[in-house]
């Protein structure tokens, strides 16, 4: 018995999947180069020739509930059926299945995700006829450093902040919803929408990766060694390797956090207050990080929440917070939590909107912009006076916030190129109902690429954990003068482009 897999060696199969009924005839045993379809066992004995699959430490799965299971991700507006799915047991199960479908021509995609289902929502994580490799099956936190952690990808970050806070750390950069693989949001960037302004994303505070690259091999990459596929792999969207394992940061916790709610009406006032708070200089009472939450359902006010974290016996002066500010700001209300309770804060929202509005059906086209420090008023005044109620919904969110320009350090991950601030403008609309509503999807990508095209004319970019229609061209722009190193890394990393097909920024 393997002790991390928990799988027999006899049967191939775990524990879990015994219990779990799958028949035993529905798993991958080979892949037929003639018909280009795989052979599962119950095929076997009357498939005349056929390439056997590795031994695997892990699973393939082919039956259709498993198959459906990942053909669509979160969003619920693009579905591709994938052939098979890779359960791995160990990084080299990854590795073997890469060389495998590489020399074959089947595309591969990694999907992290909390039930194994991505949390993109554009389909990126997709793979239409390939393998999907569910990420979540490696998910050892090997150990927990003074000031680092080294994990598998598939740990969820919630995962790794309780085991973190258990001995007094924390991640310096955290996502609003935590339920999100540490190999997905390292792909994507990981922007620290709830515990600070000033850190950059978590890609920022990664030391090290093993990836494993499109031609099946398994390699560490940090700054010093293989520095190309590191900065490929972080924010790289899968193109160049799957990320199996990472060495992040990790920073002392404080024990409490304190959070300010402020109602806005006025565009300017909201601008010229946050601007005050976060133009403080070093000594001058700061908060950690303020972001505007707008109400569900709802296309305005704004409202900010400001939270300052801090130590028993050393709470916050609100007097000395909130000097300088509008009148709107003294109306302030807060809150107070254990650090915890503070980062999970999001998490227990999307838990309760899963257990009462039936959230992971809903149609979730998202738009998440990066806009420029001397824009972003304009392009904020301009923009929402346009939103109807749909265009957020009762379970979407409008967040504006800022971040530190000089804390994004990873080419990838692309943000405007002058000012000192960016500042994330994401509306997180979901449908009313439970998806698919195909009309309503393209309505709002529709929608997506007017606001994208209108921040693009202003020097903005995208966060690509959204739902903007993208052509060639478009990809090419966003990378700017980094396209042709990515285009050399990608020829270099995986030259059968078989990796992560869904984005299409590679066709
Ligand atoms: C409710 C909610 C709140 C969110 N809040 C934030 C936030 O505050 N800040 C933020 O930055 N993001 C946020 N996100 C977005 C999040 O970063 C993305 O959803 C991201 O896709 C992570 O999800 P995942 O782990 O399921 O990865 P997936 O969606 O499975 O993967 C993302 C992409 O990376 C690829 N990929 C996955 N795993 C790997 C791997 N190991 N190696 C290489 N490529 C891989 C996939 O193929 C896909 O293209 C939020 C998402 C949700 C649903």
């Amino acid at each position: 018995m393997d002790r991390k897999s928990g799988q027999s060696e006899r049967s191939g199969l775990s524990r879990r999947q015994l219990l779990s009924g799958i028949a035993v005839g529905a798993l991958v045993v080979g892949f037929d180069p003639i018909s280009r379809t795989w052979v599962t066992a119950a095929q076997a004995a009357t498939t005349s020739s056929f390439d056997n699959v590795p031994k695997l430490d892990g699973t393939i799965y082919f039956d259709t509930d498993t198959r459906t299971a990942h053909s669509y991700d979160q969003g619920n507006i693009v579905q591709q059926m994938p052939a098979a799915v890779l359960r791995p047991g160990s990084v080299n199960d990854v590795a073997k299945m890469i060389q495998y479908c590489k020399q074959r021509g089947i595309k591969v995609a990694p999907q992290g995700g909390g039930q194994g289902r991505p949390n993109s929502v554009f389909g990126y994580g997709l793979v239409s006829g390939g393998l999907v490799i569910e990420t979540r099956w490696l998910n050892t936190i090997h150990s927990i450093g003074p000031d680092s952690a080294d994990v598998d990808a598939g740990v969820q970050w919630i995962d790794l902040i309780k085991a973190a806070y258990a001995k007094g750390l924390t991640p310096p950069s955290i996502t609003g919803y935590t339920q999100l693989s540490v190999g997905g949001t390292l792909s994507i960037g990981g922007i620290g929408a709830w515990s600070t302004n000033r850190a950059g994303a978590q890609v920022d505070h990664t030391r090290q990766v093993q990836v494993v690259t499109g031609t099946g091999d398994v390699v560490d990459a940090s700054m010093d060694k293989n520095s190309d596929l590191f900065q490929a792999a972080l924010g790289g969207l899968g193109q160049c390797g799957v990320i199996t394992r990472a060495k992040v940061d990790l920073v002392p916790a404080k024990q409490l956090a304190r959070t300010y709610q402020i109602p806005y009406t006025d565009i300017s006032m909201f601008f010229s207050d946050i601007r005050t708070l976060i133009n403080r200089t070093t000594g001058q009472p700061t908060f950690d990080i303020v972001i505007n939450v707008c109400s569900p359902g709802t296309a305005s006010p704004l409202a900010l929440w400001a939270t300052i974290f801090y130590n028993q016996g050393d709470t916050p002066n609100t007097d000395a917070l909130f000097t300088g500010l509008s009148p709107a700001a003294q109306s302030a209300q807060f809150t107070d939590y254990n650090y915890l309770d503070y980062i999970f804060l999001v998490d227990s929202i999307y838990d309760g909107f899963k257990a009462t509005a039936n959230w992971e059906a809903k149609v979730k086209p998202w738009i998440n912009l990066q806009v420029p420090d001397d824009a972003v008023e304009q392009f904020v005044q301009s923009v929402i006076p346009t939103l109807t109620p749909e265009d957020i919904g009762p379970t979407g969110f409008l967040l504006i916030w800022p971040n530190l320009r000089s804390s994004f350090t990873r080419p990838l991950v692309r943000v405007p190129s002058a000012g000192k601030w960016v500042w994330t403008f994401g509306i997180l609309t979901e449908s009313a109902d439970p998806g698919p509503n195909p009309t309503f999807a393209s309505q709002m990508t529709e929608r997506n690429k007017q606001l994208y095209d209108k921040a693009y004319a202003l020097g903005g970019t995208r966060y690509p954990e959204d739902a903007i229609p993208f052509t060639a061209a478009d990809w090419k722009n966003h990378y700017g003068s980094m396209w042709s190193t990515f285009n050399n890394w990608k020829k270099k990393y995986d030259p059968s482009n078989i990796l992560t097909p869904g984005s299409g920024i590679f066709g």
